[in-house]
């Protein structure tokens, strides 16, 4: 099929689309890793999309650091939580904002990249974060599922920390109170 003329030449464009929309799991909760590629509970580029609007957010109110709470140990098969993943997408913030031509350059950092979750844990309890009222399970449920690989992190996290998770001990005085 002929389409619009560009540059000159006039561009050819299928009447059907090849792209086919990814497929996503009915339900995260009991996948395992997929076979040669990132696990099935990734999401097409979420951190790209989400690290363009805070990059935007930030540039708009002036600005010049996103900081990130990517972690690669603990799950190292994710494509967009690795440092060579926050490097391009700075250069690129970089490429495309005021910063291209002369204004602030913007930083992206990820002080928990390389961090074990048990070393997060602690860290959080140091500054007084209140995880009885984090969530983390890929089901969408407040109670941990214990089966997904997030639970199963977290679990795990609290337990080499040496401290009960929060949540599920709030979750627990809620139900026997
Ligand atoms: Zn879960």
């Amino acid at each position: 099929m002929a389409g619009p003329r560009h540059g000159g030449r006039r561009l050819k464009v299928r009447r059907k689309s090849r792209i086919r929309p990814p497929s996503y799991p009915q339900s995260c909760c009991c996948a395992g890793p997929s076979a040669g590629g990132p696990p099935i509970t990734y999401v097409p580029f979420r951190n790209g999309i989400l690290l363009a609007v805070a990059a935007a957010w930030a540039e708009a109110r002036g600005a010049d650091e996103v900081v990130t709470g990517f972690n690669v140990i603990d799950s190292p098969d994710y494509p967009d939580t690795r440092p060579d993943f926050v490097r391009a997408m700075a250069r690129a913030v970089n490429a495309g904002t005021r910063a291209a031509f002369g204004g602030p350059r913007f930083r992206i950092t990820a002080p928990f990249i390389r961090l074990k979750k048990s070393d997060i844990v602690r860290a959080g309890l140091t500054l007084g974060a209140d995880y009885s009222h984090s969530v983390s399970c890929y089901d969408g449920a407040e109670r941990p599922c214990g089966r997904c690989s997030s639970c199963r992190l977290r679990a795990r996290a609290f337990k080499e920390a040496g401290v009960p998770d929060p949540l599920v001990v709030r979750l627990g005085k809620e139900q026997h109170p």
